[in-house]
């Protein structure tokens, strides 16, 4: 092992998006695109595996795989994405992590009136 995948931001048509992800209820990992963010329920998250697009709160419910039986769900509340959605592992210890990260919370607090 050792060696890093040579891509950083994906980048289409001008649009850079990076990758997130979840553990809930099964665990997904895909593409985040701000520049789709335009509204609390567009669109914006990029399933790796299907290649469907979700928005944030539909992507924390959205899974290929069965719950790992070891984690308790219970309690568990779409409303609460913010809470479930993380930066995608590839991007953890990396050198764009801070900034990714940054970009994540942004997107968080996009539409939170609180
Ligand atoms: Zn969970
Ligand atoms: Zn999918």
């Amino acid at each position: 092992s050792g060696k890093l995948p040579a891509h950083g931001l994906l980048k289409e048509g001008g649009r850079a998006g990076f990758q997130v992800e979840h553990q809930c209820l099964g665990k997904c990992q895909g593409l985040f695109v701000p520049a789709f963010y335009t509204q609390p329920d567009a669109p914006c998250v990029q399933c790796v595996e299907c290649q469907l697009l979700f928005a944030p709160q539909k992507f924390v419910m959205h899974s290929h795989r069965s719950p790992d039986k070891r984690t308790c769900h219970w309690g568990f509340d779409s409303a609460k994405w913010p809470c479930y959605l993380q930066l995608g592992r590839k991007h953890q210890g990396t050198a764009e992590e801070a900034e990714l990260k940054r970009l994540l919370d942004e997107m968080k607090e996009k539409f939170s009136y609180q």
